[in-house]
């Protein structure tokens, strides 16, 4: 199965094995396992923040990290067609009282600045609203198609919190290929975020975990809400011994995997009754059928059947996700099986 549902299907490289069974081990509930200190104080420098924090998963990192800013009754401002509003489970509601406020995604995955200047209450003072207490950005925007989100619209964002004292968070499961992309450091594109995750499991190849970084007060509480989901772990250096691996060996080749997703593009452009949403900037491609003889969801099936495995994603669309576990050779069986489904 040439495997393109998505690229938390990558499985850990052999140094990282090597890692996980050699790792000096502690009880990280005690802030002893000096595996998981040594990637807290690797992640926070990378991303230029004062401390982080190793989470399970990035639903966790998210949640934790919106009732470490939004008290019960105040409101989480996010995008439409963000991650945490629609894939989530609705967590900072259920766990924390808080609302979500969504607000557009442009194409460009940028949130609509007028949405979101209707969002804030004109009288904030006035019980009738929530007042919103955190407004979340996604970089890359995964349903916009693995976009780029301009670091200009980070800091237009930011200004518009800071003057009214809401925090700005940073859902970066792929901020990684957004560095990569945008041809920055990781620490620019998470400069203007108050709080950050990013997925170790993604494209960076761990097979579990997620990081939170941010000031070490914003820490400090993220790391209780953390224990209070359940999220406190012990011997989790097995973990971190992975997503040192990770930052140091993992970041750098998601260039290939932004190649290889132009390459499967440029493939699927050339394959009549499948049409390419737009040429794709990291390592997602999103396209649509046209064929009358197929549906989204037969062409998954059809797609499938033959040894390629794709992913519904909304709208009518497919999408198809680059990783470390599929090369240019992958890429050109993929497109010769969707040529010969569709021909
Ligand atoms: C995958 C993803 C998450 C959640 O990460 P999990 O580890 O799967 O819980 C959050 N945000 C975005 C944009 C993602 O792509």
């Amino acid at each position: 199965m040439i495997e393109l549902r998505s690229d938390t299907f990558t499985q850990p490289t052999p140094a990282m094995l090597a890692a996980m069974t050699s790792a000096p081990l502690g009880d990280d509930g005690y802030g002893e396992d000096p595996t998981v200190n040594r990637l807290e104080a690797l992640a926070a420098q990378r991303l230029g923040k004062e401390a982080a924090c190793l989470m399970p998963s990035g639903t966790m990192a998210n949640l934790a990290c919106l009732l470490a800013h939004a008290p019960r009754g105040s409101s989480a401002v996010v995008g439409a067609e963000s991650d945490i509003y629609l894939y989530e489970a609705a967590g900072a509601s259920v766990c924390g009282g808080v609302g979500y406020q969504p607000v557009g995604n442009r194409p460009d995955g940028t949130l609509d600045l007028d949405d979101l200047a209707a969002a804030y209450p004109d009288e904030p003072a006035d019980p009738q609203f929530a007042v919103p207490a955190v407004v979340c950005l996604e970089n890359t925007q995964n349903r916009c198609g693995g976009v780029l989100v301009p670091l200009a619209h980070h800091a237009a964002v930011a200004a518009w919190a800071r003057e009214r004292g809401v925090s700005v968070h940073l859902d970066g499961a792929r901020i990684f290929n957004a560095a990569v992309g945008l041809g920055v450091t990781v620490s620019e594109v998470a400069a203007d975020a108050d709080s950050v995750q990013f997925c170790l499991s993604k494209g960076l190849s761990a097979p579990i975990g997620s990081m939170v970084a941010g000031s070490a007060g914003v820490i400090t509480r993220v790391r209780r809400v953390r224990k209070m989901l359940g999220g406190n772990m012990r011997q989790a250096g097995v973990i971190a011994a992975a997503g040192i691996v990770a930052l140091d060996e993992m970041v750098d080749r998601l260039a290939e995997d932004h190649a290889n997703a132009r390459r499967l593009a440029d493939g699927i452009a050339a394959v009549p009754g499948l049409a390419l949403e737009a040429p794709p900037q990291t390592n997602i491609v999103l396209f649509t059928v046209t064929d009358p003889r197929y549906t989204w969801s037969t062409l998954i099936s059809a797609a499938q059947a033959h040894g390629v495995a794709l992913y519904p994603f909304g709208h009518g669309r497919i999408r198809a996700a680059t990783h470390s576990g599929v090369g240019p050779a992958d890429i050109d069986r993929a497109l010769e099986i969707l040529a010969k489904v569709m021909a």
